[in-house]
Formats: structure tokens, C-alpha cells, sequence
């Protein structure tokens, strides 16, 4: 319903139903939209605050896995953050997140001349004994090619080595199309009766780094522990194996300890004339433990945070709320999303749009979203501003806009995801690499400006609805 409010909102001219959508918007709203953001954009690359503001939570929280020190660390952080930056109506929303702790880990390759092989658990493992598992490696690029080996694959080690289509010009789309692999590899391993799931990282790129990452078990499914192989050595082991049969030992002691308190953290620019209709923007505080979690997604809270504080120093106060969420616990729960659509039921209706961020500190070049058709059109002709600095991509349709929001797009919020340039994405993502010194200062504050202009424009009641 709300999807129908907010797209009929945004294409009538005045407030009778049967009126024909305007094809554009005035041209003083357009040239005053485009001053806005122009002033944000400088405002943004002048101070220059975004990257300090990164800085500030990955040297006070550069591991904040939720349920670990460094997570609670992060939580009060944010609330000193926002508390200092004056956003009003700040708190802790809790909720309890997942401890798991990763442990040792390593792996090699078995024989008289053991030769090691740079793998990460997988988050959620379970541990091996404390002598590793060693077996036999059978490798497959399908779940289909695990199911036709069946029993020949029990005891094994299954390897799933299906690299991400480099062809496909979108790295995400690559990452969706592999990431099966590691999401519900231990699964299917566990099927067959394996011993252990090793699976290829999620990356183009031929390194040595490990990607770690969400996994899942099935109650139904014998567990097996899992862990992922970097690209090189995974290149490394196929070469081995076809030369004939491998062997590979794993240790791995990870740990799965009782839930933990976490927090979503929640600050507002309380809106002039709507306070109680919101748009919100968020990222995720909870970041994989191998690097400081700098791109993901230590940018997407500095993007949200500096949004707002953008939109203060630039004088801009919109019609209705601007709500900054900063998640907890996206990479392994999602229980602060689900936590933030239980606590919120009552008013998700009035939220007019969200807004994640969660794809890296890059160049911003646009938005997805998950308005369709006509819907889609008003948005794209509303954004248009943003071609004039390289942002105006749009693609609507483009699903949820981040894991995060999930609950609002279940709740047909309009949801939108801040588009970067991510062909860097999965050099860092999930990886040791994933550290402050790869984020450029200038792609990071542009981020932050496209984020505080999009929602201020959503936020603004003139552009949302003509009553
Ligand atoms: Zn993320």
C-alpha cells in the first residue's frame, strides 16, 4: 500500500487522483535540487569528515564481530558519535546477536612434504577435532556434480571450486551467482556424507587472500565444518588434483558460544514538518573479523553518519525525519534488521523511504531500488541531479537495497541501496584486506553527500507529496 501512496505521491501534479503523472519536476525544484546537491558535494569533499569519522570507529572498534568486545565497543562509539554530532533522539535499541568466535585455523596439503594452504573458517563453522580432519578431496563446481558423485564423495573432503563469472560486469552479480557454493556448501557436503566443505573465495581476483562469510547448516543435515581457500591456493589444489587423488588436513577451532546483547544504534534529524514520517538511512556497525571491516561496511556507517551531519552544516532541515540505523550483527543474524522491524511495526507505514549502504566506500554512481515501473520513473526523474556529478544510475526493481532492509521491503517501504563503483569490491570484501588504507578519502565523502542529498529529496514533502 504504502508503495502505491508514495509512487502516486510522486507523479500527480495536485491532489485529484486522476490527474497525469507531470513529466518532470519544476524547473526552480529541479535547479534548486541541483544547487543542493552541489553544496553538499563541496561541503562533503571540503571538511573532509567522512574518513575521519571511519577512522574513528576502526581505531576504537577495527574487530566488531557481533558478540565480541569490539562490537559492544563499536555501539558506544556510535552513541558518543552521534550524541557529539547533535543528532537528536540517540539509543540503543537491543537486541540479542550470535557468538561465535573463529579460532585457530589452517589447512595443508597432506603427504611426506606437507605444503600449507591459506583458508579462513566460514562463519558459523563448527570446530574439527583438535587433530584437524584429514581426507581424500573431491572437487566439484555444482551441487548438481556433488549429487551425481553421491557416495563417492563420502568421507571426502568436498572442494567446491566454482570461481565467480569474471565475465559478468557487475561483480555483485558474480558474487550472487557463486555464493551458494558458500552459503549452503557444508550443507550438500554433509548430504553426501563428506568430512569437511573447502570452498573457493569469492573473488575474481587470484590471491592469497581467504574470504570469509556467512554459512549455513541444516538440522536435518549431518554438520560438517567448512572453511574457504584463497583463490591462488585453490588454483594450486586443482592443479594438484589432476594429477591424481589429494589429501588435505584442516584444523579448525571455532566456537559457538550463547547468544550475546547487541544493539542497533539510532540517531534522528528530526524532521520540520513531518516528524513522525521517516526516511531512513543505514548501515551495518558488525564487521568480519579478519581486517577492520573498513569497506564493509565501516564506509556505510560513515556514509550515514556524515550524511547527517552534511545536511545540518549545509543548513538543510527536511520536512520529515531523517533517521540514521546503524545495524547490528548483518554479517551472521540479521538480528538487528529483524530486531528493528519488531520494535518499529507500529510505524513502518510511515516510513517513506530507506536508504542502505553496504557496497564499499567507492564512487558513488547511483541507486537501485525497489520501486518498479512508474514508481520507478518518478524516483529516476527526481534523481536526476545526480547525473551531473556521475550518480544517476537507477535501476528500479533492483530488490531490497541491502539485507538490512529487508523488513521494511517486506513492509513495501520503498527501499533504495547507494550504487558504487565496486569493481574493487571483492579485492577486500570479507578478507584481511578489508582495511582503512583502502578507502579513498574522496570516493568515501562523495558517498556521503549522494546519501545525504537522496534522502533529503525523499524526505522533502514538496517532492513526495503535493497536499
Ligand atoms: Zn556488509
Amino acid at each position: 500500500l504504502l508503495r502505491l501512496v508514495f509512487a502516486f505521491a510522486l507523479c500527480c501534479a495536485c491532489s485529484t487522483p486522476a490527474v497525469a503523472p507531470k513529466p518532470s519536476p519544476a524547473p526552480e525544484a529541479a535547479a534548486a535540487a541541483t544547487a543542493r546537491l552541489t553544496s553538499l558535494v563541496e561541503r562533503a569533499l571540503g571538511d573532509n569528515q567522512a574518513i575521519v569519522t571511519l577512522r574513528g570507529l576502526i581505531d576504537v572498534a577495527p574487530k566488531r564481530l557481533s558478540g565480541s568486545p569490539g562490537a559492544a565497543a563499536a555501539v558506544h562509539w556510535a552513541l558518543v558519535h552521534m550524541r557529539e554530532q547533535g543528532l537528536q533522539n540517540v539509543r540503543a535499541e537491543p537486541c540479542a546477536v550470535p557468538c561465535w568466535q573463529r579460532g585457530e585455523e589452517r589447512a595443508e596439503l597432506a603427504g611426506a612434504a606437507p605444503q600449507p594452504l591459506r583458508v579462513t573458517a566460514l562463519g558459523g563453522s563448527i570446530n574439527t577435532p583438535p587433530d584437524g580432519v584429514e581426507a581424500e578431496v573431491v572437487e566439484v563446481r555444482s551441487f548438481e556434480q556433488l549429487h551425481e558423485l553421491g557416495q563417492r564423495a563420502a568421507g571426502k573432503i568436498v572442494f567446491f571450486n566454482r570461481p565467480m563469472p569474471r565475465a559478468l560486469r557487475r561483480p555483485g552479480q558474480a558474487y550472487g551467482e557463486a555464493v551458494p557454493q558458500r552459503s549452503n556448501g557444508a550443507i550438500e557436503a554433509g548430504k553426501v556424507g563428506a568430512v569437511a566443505a573447502l570452498v573457493r573465495s569469492m573473488t575474481t581476483a587470484i590471491d592469497g587472500y581467504p574470504h570469509t562469510g556467512a554459512m549455513n547448516y541444516d538440522d536435518a543435515v549431518p554438520k560438517v565444518p567448512a572453511a574457504a581457500i584463497a583463490t591462488a591456493d585453490a588454483e594450486l589444489l586443482a592443479a594438484a588434483l589432476a594429477k591424481g587423488p589429494v589429501r588435505v588436513r584442516l584444523w579448525l577451532g571455532c566456537r559457538t558460544g550463547e547468544d550475546v546483547p547487541g544493539a542497533n544504534v539510532v540517531g534522528e534529524l528530526v524532521g520540520r514538518e513531518r516528524p513522525d514520517e521517516v526516511v531512513l538511512i543505514g548501515g551495518h556497525l558488525d564487521a568480519w573479523d579478519l581486517g577492520e571491516g573498513a569497506h564493509d561496511d565501516g564506509a556505510g556507517v560513515a556514509h550515514v553518519l556524515e550524511a547527517a551531519r552534511l545536511l545540518s552544516a549545509c543548513g538543510v532541515q527536511p520536512a520529515r525525519t531523517i533517521r540514521v540505523v546503524l545495524f547490528a550483527n548483518e554479517e551472521n543474524g540479521l538480528r538487528g534488521a529483524t530486531a528493528y522491524g519488531v520494535a518499529h511495526a507500529d510505524e513502518l507505514a510511515r516510513h517513506v523511504a530507506a536508504i542502505e549502504t553496504d557496497a564499499g566506500g567507492f564512487t558513488p554512481i547511483g541507486f537501485s531500488c525497489s520501486l518498479r515501473d512508474a514508481a520507478a520513473d518518478a524516483v529516476k526523474t527526481l534523481f536526476a541531479p545526480l547525473q551531473e556529478i556521475g550518480a544517476g544510475t537507477f535501476v528500479g526493481g533492483a530488490g531490497a537495497g541491502g539485507a538490512d532492509l529487508a523488513p521494511l521491503h517486506a513492509a513495501d517501504v520503498p527501499c533504495f541501496g547507494l550504487w558504487v563503483d565496486g569493481q574493487k569490491y571483492f579485492d577486500y570484501h570479507h578478507t584481511a584486506a578489508d582495511t582503512l588504507a583502502m578507502v579513498n578519502e574522496r570516493e568515501l565523502a562523495l558517498g556521503a553527500a549522494v546519501v545525504a542529498w537522496a534522502a533529503s529529496v525523499l524526505a522533502d514533502r514538496d517532492a513526495l507529496s503535493p497536499r
